[in-house]
Formats: C-alpha cells, structure tokens, sequence
C-alpha cells in the first residue's frame, strides 16, 4: 500500500518534480479511452527517466507488495493502464528518446515514450517506414502499442507491432534487468522472449527499450473509394481482391450507419444511400506493378456491381481518406460515450459478422456503426451509449456479449488489436479454454509470482 513512506521513497528515486501526489492529478491518471470498466485513483504517479529508476521502483514495489500500473499515453480501448488499486503508475513520458536509427541494419532502437508517429517522422528522413500504423498513433507510445500488439490499417500487408520488435529490455517484477534479441535478422536463440512480451499488456514486465524493424518506405501508391448497394457485394469485393493476389495496404469498410453518420458530421460527399464502402490503397516499390494491382481492384470492384473513384493526386487522397479518418469522430458525436469493439473473423466471415452486428443492433434497439479493416476482418463495431442510462448500459452489455458470441461461433476472436485489458477479461475462457487460462496464470505467476504487475489485466487469477 501507499503510505508517505513510499512516496517519500518515490521522491528519492525519480526527484520530488517527476512525482504526482495531488488528487486532482492523480484522478486523471485513473482513466484511459474505455468508457464504462472499473477503475480506482493511484496512489501515486512517477515518471521515471531511465531504467535504473523503474528497477529501484519494482523492488519498492515488491518489498511492499504495491500494485504497478504502467502507462503510455492512455489512450487503451481495454482498460490497459488504468489502476484497479491504489497503487503506484509509472508513466514513460519522459523516457521518449529515439536512441538510434540503423539504417544499414534497417533498426530503429527507442525508449517506450517515444510516440509512434515521431519514430515515423524520424525515419522517414533516411527513406524508412516502421509499418504498425494504429488510429492513435499520434498520440500512442511505442512502449504502449508493443504492450498492446497493435495494428493498424497497414496490418493486411504489412502485419502488427509483433512483426516488428526484434529484441527488447524488460525490467521484470523481480527488479532483474533483462535484454534479449538484438538487430540480427535471425534469432532463435532460447525461448521466443520478444514474442512473449509483446502484447503481455504491462502484467510479465516493464519495457524500457525497444529494438523496433524498420522496411524501405513505398515509393508509389494509389487509393480509391468504393461504393456497393449490397454488403454480400462488398463482402466478396474484399475476398477476391486477395483471392487474385492483390494484397492492397489497406482494405477498410464503413457500413450505412457509419457513412450516413459521417456524411452528416463531416459533409465529404458520400452517397448516403448505399450499405458499404471500401477504402483501398495498393502500394509499392514499382509503378507499374502498383498501376497493375490498383487495375485490377477496379476489375473486382466492377464485377461486383460496385461504383468506384480513384484519386489521381495528393489532395484528392487526402479527402478520400478524410471519410474514414471522420469515422469514430462522426460516431463519437452523436451520444456521450462509444463503446468501440474489435471482434475480428476470417475474412470470409466479414459480410457474415456485419449482418449479425446489424441484427443485435434491432434486437436491443441501439445504434451500432460498424467500420474497420475489411482485409484482416478486424471490424470496430462501435455502440453509441449514454453511460447514465443504466437501462440502455444494460442492453449494451448484452448486445456486446451476443458480438463477441457470434465472433467466435465465425472463428474468430475477441480482439484483433484492441487487447483484453479489463474489458474482455470475463469473454476470455470462450475463446482459449480452461487450459489456456491455466497456461497464462503458471506463465504470470512464474515471472510476477508476486502479482505486482498490472494485477487484474490480461489474466484472470480467479475464477
Ligand atoms: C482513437 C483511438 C484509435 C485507436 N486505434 C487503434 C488501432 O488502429 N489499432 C490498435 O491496435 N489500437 C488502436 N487503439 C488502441 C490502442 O491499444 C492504443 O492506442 C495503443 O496500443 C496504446 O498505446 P498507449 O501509449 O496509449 O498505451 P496505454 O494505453 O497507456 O497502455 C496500453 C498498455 O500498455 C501497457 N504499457 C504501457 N507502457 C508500457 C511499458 N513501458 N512496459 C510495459 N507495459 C506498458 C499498459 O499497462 C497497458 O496495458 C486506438 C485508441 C484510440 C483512443
């Protein structure tokens, strides 16, 4: 527990302006973008600068059997940082320096405060990309994405953040300091520690560097809109897309409810009245292979009784891509809080999910606007809630429970990008059974066998 003796240790270690005792401020650290889940006020807030400091705080810590909450920018749609004690959370702010970048080992090796899109804008300048692109990446941390295993729009083509962490340095609930991986290519030396971390949601370590992959950026690109009268046309636009070995950078959908909402919230000039559209960019290093695939997405999207625009410039992308960029703004506006899910199917599921989604909106009579990443069928079926309404937070929760049902009755899952956090947690056991929950708590307790690290997330000590 948190007493004056610990923050007085907290002073020590970080220095009395890098730690937060005022409960205003502390009650802002008690929230991250998931309305509606459990939370408590911290104890206290530290920012570390370097790694010694977090070790100092682990052992604290665990001497004193405190609860740690690491925390990135907050921006988790599951409950990821926020504190469900009144412990102690530890935010990367201030340890957001790009180390290096490698150009010739093609290797960016940052702290976990760095913000997704300054490593973006930093390896851009030598002609590089660090491909995991999430909605949030202005704001979201590297330190945070990796926790989470985010995606992005790019995830069809060019994958997570799993596929780009080579090795990591991880302070563990014991205070041991740990590397592992590095800026080979190849790596199989002992356990697969880089994939065990990422996406451990802040409950295995703390990350205090990151050796992120980097590619050679894209030279060309070329985006269109598409529009359909039918989902079922939109459906198998998407899977014959792949199916003739385009694979498009991104593949997004908007439903009806999600266009007709935009349209109205940001007047870009959709058609209100068709069921879908999808939003495609192929990419590339040659512009007659890029000119071949786009071609080609043009013949699908036509054999699908679909109509189509592509932009021919910059700006004309810009405003194609501002309807999906209005997306969660438009919905977000039309009622205090969303709930954004992020059940994800087999791509062949996706017109199969979408109906389903349309019918548990009718069921209990809410507005569900349902977009996302039609490629990975990872679709965001976002419920537009009033969370004073307790009776209408009471027909949300089951129609959010009847989703993550029908997801994984399609063979999908629970979360594409999004995490368990808090907010899936109880879904969990459908999904990997009673040995996986089994699994995951011999792995926590084996690394945290004091549970000191983001305790309640991720994995469900009891039953
Ligand atoms: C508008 C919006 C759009 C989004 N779009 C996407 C999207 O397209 N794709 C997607 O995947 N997600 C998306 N997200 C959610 C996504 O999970 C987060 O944006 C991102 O992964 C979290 O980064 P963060 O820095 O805010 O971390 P936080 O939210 O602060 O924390 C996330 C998790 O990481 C842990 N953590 C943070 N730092 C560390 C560390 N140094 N060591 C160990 N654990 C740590 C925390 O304990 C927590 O469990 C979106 C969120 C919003 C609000």
């Amino acid at each position: 527990m948190i007493d004056k003796t610990f923050i007085d240790k907290c002073k020590n270690i970080f220095g009395p302006e890098n730690v937060l005792t005022d409960k205003a401020e502390l009650i802002s650290y008690s929230y991250d973008a998931t309305p509606g889940i459990p939370r408590e006020i911290p104890g206290v807030v530290v920012f570390p600068e370097n790694t010694k400091q977090v070790q100092e705080l682990v052992i604290l810590a665990r001497q004193t059997k405190t609860p740690i909450y690491p925390r990135g920018a907050g921006t988790s749609l599951s409950g990821g940082p926020v504190p469900l004690s009144k412990g102690v959370v530890i935010g990367f702010q201030r340890m957001n320096r790009i180390i290096e970048i490698d150009p010739d080992n093609l290797t960016a090796t940052v702290q976990p405060g760095v913000v997704v899109a300054e490593l973006n804008n930093a390896v851009a300048k030598y002609g590089l990309l660090y491909p995991p692109d999430p909605g949030s990446m202005a704001t979201a941390t590297v330190g945070g994405t990796v926790a989470e295993n985010a995606g992005g729009l790019r995830g069809l083509k060019y994958g997570v953040t799993k596929h780009y962490i080579m090795g990591m340095e991880v302070v563990m609930p014991t205070g041991e300091i740990f590397r592992f991986g590095g800026k080979t290519v190849k790596n199989v030396t002992a356990y697969d520690f880089t994939h065990l971390f990422v996406g451990s949601e802040g409950t295995l370590g703390i990350v205090t560097e990151i050796i992120c992959k980097l590619i050679p950026a894209p030279k060309y690109r070329k985006s269109m809109i598409a529009f359909f009268s039918k989902l079922e046309d939109a459906g198998k636009t998407v899977t014959d897309i792949v199916r003739n070995h385009v694979i498009p950078a991104t593949l997004e959908i908007m439903d009806k409810v999600t266009i007709q909402t935009v349209e109205n919230y940001a007047k870009v000039g959709l058609p209100t009245d068709v069921e879908a559209l999808l939003l495609i960019e192929v990419d590339g290093m040659g512009q007659d292979s890029v000119l071949w695939e786009a071609e080609k997405c043009v013949e699908i999207i036509k054999q699908n009784n679909g109509t189509y625009k592509i932009a021919e410039t910059d700006a004309e992308r810009d405003s194609l891509w501002a309807a999906r960029r209005a997306a969660l703004p438009a919905l977000a506006q039309v009622k205090p809080a969303t709930i954004l899910e992020d059940a994800t199917v087999p791509r062949t599921k996706l017109v199969d999910m979408l109906v389903a989604v349309q019918n548990i909106a009718k069921k209990y009579n809410l507005m569900i606007g349902t977009f996302g990443h039609a490629g990975d069928g990872n679709l965001h079926p976002t419920l537009l809630v009033d969370p004073m309404n307790k009776e209408e937070m009471e027909r949300v929760h089951k129609a959010v429970d009847e989703i993550f049902e029908v997801a994984l009755s399609l063979g999908g899952t629970l979360s594409g990008e999004h995490g368990i956090g808090v907010a899936k947690l109880k879904y969990l056991k459908n999904e990997i059974g009673r040995s996986g929950i089994e699994t995951m708590r011999r792995i926590k307790q084996a690394l945290d066998p004091d549970n000191i690290l983001n305790p309640g997330k991720l994995v469900p000590m009891e039953d």
